[in-house]
């Protein structure tokens, strides 16, 4: 799953990206509002962590301008001010939860992960699809009732795929999900993760739609 995460405090951001990192989450950094506004206009990310006190371009601007241009990504919201009011703006403004700063890395993580399965529609931390069934909390995989060792990139590789079962996964969305924005995106890698999930779990799971990519649906829902 990939995170974009427009925060303009060091610190907080590091501690915040080791986190998401040894979470199994790919994650671009945006420390101004004027960055995090572009990153999320023009790259497709699971959830967006977006600061309300930013330099360049306000939290709250950010957003309004994300939501009139039709960008619906969710967005959980960190602020450092404890009133209300703020609160509310980012809500009001589009944003789906909040956090209020100082807060528990545990609790940033486990919104983080209900506000992306909310947004697919998948109300329980265990994501099945067949024989498949991933624990999005856990990061455990088992098929067949068989516990399943999958490494870092396989996994993100899984959730990205089991979140949208019916979509056609591009090669270019699925290396999306994999590296971050700094990071060289290599398809053929890509070809290589598919082809050791294919081993690990069963080689017809995932399907090749020739010209279009990956999926292990139906492919007939391309643009959720
Ligand atoms: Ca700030």
């Amino acid at each position: 799953m990939k995170i974009l995460l427009v925060e303009d405090e060091t610190d907080l951001c590091k501690q915040i990206q080791c986190e998401l990192y040894r979470e199994n989450f790919t994650v671009d950094l945006a420390n101004n509002g004027e960055d995090g506004c572009f990153f999320g206009s023009t790259e497709l990310y699971d959830a967006v962590i977006l600061d309300l006190g930013l330099p360049l371009k306000d939290g709250v601007s950010v957003l309004r301008e994300w939501r009139s241009n039709g960008i619906a990504t969710p967005v959980l919201i960190l602020t450092a001010r404890g009133r209300w009011q703020d609160r509310v703006d980012g809500l009001n403004a589009g944003g789906d939860d909040y956090l209020v700063k100082p807060f528990q890395m545990e609790e940033l993580i486990a919104r983080l992960r209900a506000l992306i399965r909310r947004s697919v529609g998948v109300a329980s931390p265990e994501i099945t699809f067949g024989d498949v069934c991933l624990n999005a909390e856990t990061g455990r995989v088992h098929f067949h009732d068989k516990a399943i060792e999958l490494t870092g990139n396989e996994l993100k590789l899984l959730t990205a795929m089991l979140l949208r079962p019916n979509k056609v996964h591009s090669k270019t969305e699925l290396a999306e999900n994999i590296y971050g924005y700094n990071e060289d995106r290599d398809s053929n890698t890509l070809e290589v993760y598919v082809a050791r999930l294919r081993h690990k779990l069963h080689r017809n799971f995932i399907r090749t739609i020739r010209g279009r990519g990956y999926t292990i649906g139906n492919g007939i829902c391309p643009d959720l």
